[in-house]
C-alpha cells in the first residue's frame, strides 16, 4: 500500500507529489493521458513557439516562487522583455495603451474625463457592511463607477478568467481586492499601503522551454513514480484507505489526491463525498479557442510594444484577449517574423467551440488585421481548442470552495487540489497544492506521532 496517490498529473497533481516526496511519503502519479502538464503544453513548429495553455507564471506567490526555486528553475526564467512598454486595451475598435505606471489611466484618455475624476474619489467612498456577495461587475462598479467596471474591470475578467464579470463573484475571483477593501475600507488605500509593505515583485517569467518547463522540471525529480497513460476508473474507501480501480490495474494507497478537473473529481466523488460532488458538478468551465499566428514583421505595422491586448465587448467580435509572446519573451518566433496569440470563447462566447476551425482562424486574423493594422495572411496557424476551458469563479464560489477543501474531514484520507480551489492561475495550483500536501503529510504523521507520544509517556 502507497502513502498517497495522486490522480492527475498536470501542475496541481505534480506540485503535490513532489512536496509529498520531498517529505519522504511513498506517492505515485496516475496520469490519463500520455504526457504529464494538463494544460500546460508547449508546441514548436517551424521556429515558431505557442503556448496552447499558460504562457506567464505569476512570480508574486512566495510558496509558489519557492517550489520554482526548488526546482532549479528560478535561475533560468526568462521576465517579460524589455519591449513590453504598456498594456492595450480596446473599445470600439480603437486599441489605447496604457503606460503600467499606476498614472496610467490618468495620462490616456482611454477612460472620459467623468469616468477620471470617479476613480480619484473611491478612497472617499464607504466600504459595504451587508455580507451578500457582489459580482466583479457590481463591485467595480460601486467603487470606481461604471465605465470603469465596463472598460477596464470586465475585459481583465475575460482575459484572466476568459468569464463574465456579471457572473464572476469579486470574493471568488478577485480575492485580492475584496480583501483590500475589507481590510482598508478603500482599493486605492490598500494599494498605496502594499506598495509601502514588502509585497513580492509584479513579475510574469517564463522559460526557454516555454511554460512546459514546470512541469518538464516537476516529472524529472517524480521519475517513476509517474504513470501515463493510466486513468483512473473510481475510487473505493476501505478500512485501510483507498482502492483505485484504473485501466491498468487496482492500487491501494492511505490518502488519495483529486488534483483532475473539476467535472471529472464530481463523477470520482459521487460515492465517496455526495456533498462534495455536487458542488464540484455545479462548477462551469467554458471552452476556449487559442489561436496562434505567425507573420512577417514587415506585415504587421503596428509595433506590438506590450503585452497584448483586452477586449471590451462588441456585438459581432469574438476576440476577447490577444498576447505579443515575440515581445514577452525570446524564441517565440524565427528573426524577422512576430507571433501573436488570440483568445476567443469562455463565458462570453461559448458558442464559439461549434465554430468551424477555418472559420475561426479567418474571423480572428480579420480582426487583427484591423486592430494592428496587418497586410496579408498569416505565414503560419495553430488552434487549440479547449472543451472545458477555466472554472468560473461565480457567486457561492467561496462557498464551494469550503465544501471542496474539506473532504478529508467527511472522508479520512481524501484530498482535492486544482484550478477551481483558491485560483486557476499556475501559481494559484502550486500555492493550493503545496496546503494540500501539507495537511497530507501532518494526517499521515498524527498516528505516528501519536504512537511515538504513548511509547514515551
Ligand atoms: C488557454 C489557457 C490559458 C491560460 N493562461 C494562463 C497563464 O498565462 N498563466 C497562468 O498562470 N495560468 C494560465 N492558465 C491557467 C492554468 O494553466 C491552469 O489553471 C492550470 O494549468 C491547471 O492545472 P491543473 O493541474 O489544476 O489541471 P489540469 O492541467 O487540467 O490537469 C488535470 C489532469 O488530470 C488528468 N486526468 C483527468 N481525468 C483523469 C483520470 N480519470 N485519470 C487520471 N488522470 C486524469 C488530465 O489528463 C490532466 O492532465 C491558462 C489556462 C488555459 C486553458
Amino acid at each position: 500500500m502507497h502513502d498517497a496517490i495522486v490522480i492527475g498529473g498536470g501542475i496541481s497533481g505534480l506540485a503535490t507529489a513532489h512536496a509529498l516526496m520531498l517529505a519522504g511519503l511513498d506517492v505515485q502519479v496516475l496520469e490519463r493521458q500520455v504526457r504529464v502538464g494538463g494544460n500546460a503544453i508547449t508546441d514548436r513548429f517551424n521556429g515558431f513557439m505557442m503556448e496552447q495553455g499558460p504562457t506567464t507564471f505569476n512570480a508574486s506567490m512566495p510558496d509558489a516562487l519557492k517550489q520554482i526555486d526548488r526546482l532549479g528553475l528560478l535561475k533560468t526564467a526568462h521576465d517579460l522583455g524589455e519591449g513590453v512598454k504598456k498594456r492595450y486595451l480596446l473599445n470600439q475598435g480603437k486599441l489605447t495603451g496604457i503606460s503600467t505606471n499606476p498614472l496610467g489611466f490618468f495620462m490616456s484618455n482611454y477612460l472620459s474625463p467623468q469616468a477620471r475624476f470617479s476613480i480619484l474619489f473611491e478612497g472617499l467612498r464607504r466600504r459595504k457592511m451587508d455580507k451578500t456577495e457582489e459580482t466583479i461587475h457590481a463591485f467595480a462598479t460601486r467603487r470606481f463607477g461604471r465605465e470603469f467596471a465596463d472598460k477596464v474591470i470586465d475585459p481583465m475578467a475575460a482575459g484572466i478568467f476568459m468569464g463574465d464579470s456579471h457572473q464572476l463573484s469579486i470574493a471568488g475571483a478577485f480575492t485580492k481586492l475584496h480583501e483590500l477593501e475589507q481590510k482598508f475600507g478603500s482599493i486605492t488605500r490598500g494599494i498605496l499601503a502594499a506598495k509601502r509593505g514588502s509585497e513580492p515583485g509584479r513579475h510574469l517569467y517564463s522559460w526557454g522551454g516555454g511554460i512546459a518547463s514546470i512541469p518538464a522540471a516537476l516529472a524529472k525529480r517524480l521519475g517513476a513514480r509517474i504513470h501515463t497513460g493510466v486513468a483512473v476508473n473510481s475510487i473505493g474507501k476501505t478500512s485501510t484507505g483507498f482502492q483505485i480501480k484504473t485501466s491498468a490495474g487496482t492500487r491501494a494507497a492511505r490518502a488519495v489526491v483529486l488534483a483532475v478537473q473539476p467535472h471529472v473529481a464530481a463523477g470520482m466523488l459521487e460515492n465517496l463525498d455526495p456533498d462534495a460532488s455536487i458542488v464540484a458538478g455545479d462548477i462551469i468551465a467554458p471552452p476556449i479557442n487559442v489561436v496562434f499566428l505567425g507573420y512577417k514583421q514587415e506585415q504587421v505595422a503596428h509595433p506590438l510594444d506590450g503585452l497584448g491586448f483586452l477586449t471590451t465587448r462588441e456585438n459581432g467580435k469574438i476576440i476577447s484577449g490577444v498576447q505579443f509572446p515575440s515581445t514577452m519573451y525570446q524564441g517565440r518566433a524565427p528573426d524577422g517574423y512576430v507571433a501573436i496569440s488570440a483568445y476567443a470563447g469562455g463565458a462570453r462566447n461559448p458558442e464559439l467551440a461549434q465554430m468551424p476551425e477555418s472559420d475561426l482562424v479567418a474571423q480572428i486574423h480579420a480582426e487583427l488585421s484591423d486592430t494592428l493594422q496587418i497586410k496579408g495572411a498569416p505565414v503560419i496557424h495553430r488552434t487549440r481548442r479547449w472543451a472545458l476551458g477555466l472554472p468560473q469563479y461565480t457567486i457561492g464560489h467561496r462557498a464551494r470552495e469550503t465544501v471542496l477543501s474539506s473532504t478529508s474531514e467527511r472522508v479520512e484520507g481524501l484530498h482535492l487540489t486544482g484550478n477551481y480551489l483558491n485560483g486557476v492561475s499556475v501559481s494559484n495550483c502550486m500555492e493550493t497544492a503545496g496546503q494540500v500536501a501539507g495537511k497530507i503529510i501532518d494526517d499521515l504523521e498524527q498516528p505516528t506521532r501519536q504512537c511515538r507520544a504513548s511509547n514515551s509517556g
